[in-house]
């Protein structure tokens, strides 16, 4: 990968590190008028549990994106974690925080697939 893709990956995961950040801070706003309504109690539990489902998920994938961060100042961005090699621009690009390339992403996922039943908060990844 060069100097220049680097950059570019570096400022599309800023970009939606920011954009997640935004979501998160908008999920606290909808919780105070949750309160302030109590006769939609059932709903508001219900949209609750919806948004803290979310919330975890965004939460493993703002991770994601630091790390992938980190990696760049550490200079392994791009490098599969599992195997060391490349892995390719095409998949950084549909996937810029990727850590393993496709072959050790499938294998990971069957790993934890086996260890830990349907936990698997990153499978937008794959
Ligand atoms: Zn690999």
């Amino acid at each position: 990968m060069t100097e220049k893709e680097v950059l570019q990956f570096r400022f599309i995961l800023e970009q939606e590190l920011a954009a997640l950040d935004m979501r998160t801070r908008g999920r606290e706003t909808l919780e105070i008028s949750n309160e302030a309504d109590p006769l939609d109690v059932t709903q508001s539990a219900a949209a609750r549990d919806f948004e803290a489902g979310n919330i975890s998920r965004i939460a493993a994938k703002v991770r994601l994106i630091r790390e992938a961060i980190a990696r760049i100042q550490d200079g392994t961005y791009g490098e599969c974690e599992r195997c060391e090699e490349p892995i390719p621009v095409k998949r950084m690009n549909a996937v810029p925080w990727a850590l393993y390339c496709v072959r050790c992403q499938e294998a990971v996922d069957r790993d934890r697939h086996e260890h830990d039943g349907d936990l698997e908060p990153d499978r937008a990844a794959a």
